[in-house]
Order: C-alpha cells, then structure tokens, then sequence
C-alpha cells in the first residue's frame, strides 16, 4: 500500500497542508471508512446522498488515522490534526490514485466488460500469480472510488496489478482507464446489462471501449471477437480524437473459430469444466466453473498470461487452483440430495441466457428445475426482455419454471409459449416457491436459481438447504 509523507501526499492529491501539519509525518495506506480504517492511515472523508465523511473525522483520528484529507467549503475541521486541504475529496483521491501509479513500475491489466468481469479478473489472477507478484481488485471494487482505493493499494514491488473497471454510464470508463493506464485492456463481452441508462448495445459497446482512453502506447486490446460491435465503434471512437485506435496489438478470443483464441473442446463434470485451447492443443485445461461463458472468461485470462509470456501448462495450473468469488454459481446440495446451482449474484438477459444454455447443457441429471427472478434496469422494454427469457427455456430439457417477481410474470408469459401452463409458476412468496420445489423435486435432480441482486434469489437456495 501507499507510504508516503504528508506533504508527498499534498502535492499528489493537488491540496496545501493546513496550518500545523507536519509535512514529513508518514502515511501508511488510505481508507475512507472509519469502521475499517488501519492505524496510521490517511483519512479520506468523502461525500455522498445521504453522508458526509467529514462528519466522521474525528472517528477517524480516534481509530489512529495519521491524518485526514478535509475538503475546504466543509464548517469546522477537527482543530489540532493533522490535514490537508483539498477543493474536492473525491477528485483529490483520484488524483493521488492517479500520481501514485504513475511513480510505480506496476504494469495494469484492466477488465471491463457487461458480464464476467470479476471473474475474469480473478482467472487473470490466477493465471498472473503462477509467476509474478500480482495484486487484483479485492472482490468488486470496481468504480470511481473502488478502483483508486485499488490504485492506492499497490506495493512498492507489485509487478502486475489485474483490475476491474465497472460502469453504469458513458465516461466512467474513460475515467478509470485515465486513472489506471494500463498496458492491456480485456473486454470479456457487450450484453444487455445498464441498458436502461445507456439506450442500445451499441451505446454499451461505446462505454466499455472508452477502456482504450487510458491504453499505454505499445500495449494490446484483448476482446471478445465474437462481438462485432466492438470493432464496428472503433472507427468512430478514432475521429472522437479520445481514444486510440493504432498503435496496441489487438487479441480476439471467443468461441468461434475465428479468433486468436478459441476452445476446440469442452467437457463439463459435477464442479467444472474441462477444455482445450486451439493454440496449445496438448495442454488440457481445468476450471472449478461450469459453463461455456467460463470457458470464454478463462480464454481472455490466457490471452492475457501469453501477452506476459506464460506457457500454457503453468497457466493451466494457475486456472485449476482458482478460488472464485460467492455466488457465481455454486454447487451445493440440499439435505433432500438436489443438486444446487446458486448463480443469485446477478442477472441480465445475457448473463440469463448463458446459465439457462448450461442447465441445458448439463448431463447426469433426471430433472432440471429453473427458478428465476426479476432482471432489474432494462428500461423501457423490460417486459420484452423477459417474455424473450421465458421462450428462451427450453421445455425439452427443463422440468418447470418457478417465478418469483413482478416482472417475471413476462417470464411467465414466454415460456408458456413452449411449456404446458401447469410446467410453469409464479410465486409471491419465496420461502412458499422454496416448498413447492422441493416437494417437486428428487436427489437427482438440478435446479438453477437465478435473478438481478435486489431479487435477493439466494434466500430461495436458503429455504432449500433448511428442508428436511
Ligand atoms: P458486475 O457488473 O456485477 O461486477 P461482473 O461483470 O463482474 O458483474 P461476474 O461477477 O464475473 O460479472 O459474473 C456475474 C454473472 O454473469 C455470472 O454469475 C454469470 O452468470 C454471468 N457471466 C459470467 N461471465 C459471462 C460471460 N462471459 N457471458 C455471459 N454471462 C456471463
Ligand atoms: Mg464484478
């Protein structure tokens, strides 16, 4: 983490030190949360809707903050400590996020993308740790403020710093990768998700390839070929005169055969996938993932270990001891014996589409079981977005469809397209859709429980692990 002295800092973050402070005390690390601040740390009092951080500076000084950042229009700074004055903290972190970089030799991997960018970074990870000193976006600290704190975590000797970068608009890319700088950027895809801010995919496409704002001259985009929007908006991202379009090597992975990296084999088992990669074809590949989506995320990770130089046996081992963050589909089992896929983290059309094609996909099974929620901020075609989900399942492989949620009624109303109605239900209540499922289920079978974070759909897996 960062260590520096006070007035290393002040000229970072672009403030002056307030009368009294003493330039040459050191800090260690910044924390803008004073429930988890370390001892000798900068404070980073930051504002939100309904909070103000300066309110709890003197919470920080008691927690042993060396000394704060304090933002000049704020009434009564804490008398006697030590701080620095800054025109805005947030700005002020980013700018010192943004110096701090720059003085270390650090070479950034940024990820972006609609889906699988956590877990691509954590495959990146993976993959990276094999053989350098790396240090990745702890969980999803992905935004204007997560990633500076990220920036600020580095050591001195990190050599290579893997970090999501999320976005629910235009510009906030173009932000990070302003801040970060990094020599690779990874687009794992373009799907649906923050389509309600943005208006059209192709609008999404634009946001996730501001990603080349920040890209070092002599550094590489590694994307996902099997989006053709993404190369369709770089020639207008070329005359916007923002971004670069020349001058960094370009990598396609995806699943057709056409990119630089694709899968030529793929075999799931009870926890995981087995693969093969078209450019080292005698090397297989193990993920404790399920799914051909995962085999994809793990492809942009392997893209990334050759741009470094790794050979492929040392990243398949990488790959193979990956530990992945909570609900990203995890596998467990009811008392009852079912089999659980708990993949409640989130949900988007996209994201949908491909848990619903490995339940499809899976063998070993009797019956499988899908119980879905609400997909939240689609805009205005949300009911489209849903009734598409619904016709999307398909009744041939799939037992019955529990719903849960207002807008899984358009769900409901898909599917009953292709599914007798009786196959398909709608719950008001979870613990109640809980009861039902497991009365209709067997130890052998599998259900696939899915839907946006507010759904909280998690508690249905819940209610499962509880029934006798
Ligand atoms: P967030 O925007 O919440 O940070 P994220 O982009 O980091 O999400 P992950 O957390 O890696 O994404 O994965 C979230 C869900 O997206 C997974 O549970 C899975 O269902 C789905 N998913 C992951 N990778 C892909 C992919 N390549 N294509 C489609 N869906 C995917
Ligand atoms: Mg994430």
């Amino acid at each position: 983490m960062i260590r520096r002295t006070l007035a290393e800092i002040a000229v970072m973050a672009g403030g002056t030190l307030a009368q009294g402070t003493p330039g040459d005390a050191v800090i260690r690390g910044v924390s803008k949360d004073t429930r988890t601040l370390a001892e000798g740390s900068l404070y980073v009092p930051l504002i939100g809707e309904s909070f103000d951080g300066h309110e709890f500076a003197d919470a920080a000084f008691e927690r042993g903050a060396t000394a704060s950042l304090w933002q000049t229009d704020r009434p009564n700074p804490p008398s006697g400590k030590p701080l620095i004055l800054v025109d805005d903290t947030l700005s002020a972190l980013q700018r010192l996020a943004q110096a701090y970089r720059r003085q270390l030799k650090v070479r950034v991997v940024g990820i972006t993308g609609s889906n699988g960018k956590t877990t691509t970074k954590d495959m990146t990870g993976a993959v990276l740790a094999t053989a350098f000193r790396v240090h990745k976006t702890a969980g999803n600290y992905n935004n204007h403020i997560g990633l500076p704190l990220t920036l600020l975590e580095l050591n001195e000797d990190t050599e290579i710093a893997v970090l999501e970068m999320g976005m629910s608009g235009r510009g906030e890319i173009e932000l990070l990768s302003r801040l970060a700088e990094p020599e690779l950027a990874v687009i794992t895809n373009i799907g649906d998700a923050h389509l309600l801010q943005l208006g059209s995919r192709a609008e999404i496409a634009r946001a996730k390839t501001e990603i080349l704002a920040g890209l070092l001259p002599g550094g590489a985009l590694v994307y996902h070929g099997d989006e053709p929007l993404i190369e369709d908006v770089l020639p207008e991202l070329a005359q916007s005169g923002r971004m670069k379009v020349d001058g960094y090597a370009k990598v396609r992975f995806g699943a057709g055969a056409s990119n630089d990296l694709y899968p030529l084999e793929m075999k799931l088992d009870a926890k995981g996938t087995h693969f093969v990669v078209n450019t080292d074809p005698g090397i297989p590949f193990y993920i404790p993932l399920l799914g051909g989506h995962n085999v994809v995320n793990a492809l942009a990770a392997i893209a990334v270990g050759k741009y470094f130089g790794l050979d492929a046996a040392r990243m398949a081992e990488g790959l193979q001891s990956l530990v992945v963050t909570g609900m990203r589909i995890e596998v467990s089992q009811a008392p009852s014996g079912l089999t659980v896929w708990n993949d409640a983290y989130n949900a988007s059309p996209t994201s949908m589409r491909a848990a619903l094609s490995l339940l499809h996909e899976a063998t070993g099974y009797s019956r499988k079981f899908a119980v879905l929620g609400d997909m939240l901020e689609l805009g205005p075609e949300e009911a489209e977005f849903h009734r598409d989900i619904g016709r999307f399942v398909n009744p041939y492989s799939v037992e019955a469809v529990y719903l849960y949620g207002p807008l899984a009624r358009h769900i409901a109303e898909g599917a009953r397209e292709r599914f007798p109605a009786e196959r398909v239900r709608h719950f008001e209540d979870k613990e109640e859709l809980a009861r039902a499922l497991g009365q209709a289920a067997a130890a052998s079978d599998v259900v696939l429980i899915k839907g946006s974070r507010g759904m909280r759909m998690e508690q249905v897996a819940s209610f499962l692990m509880q029934l006798g």
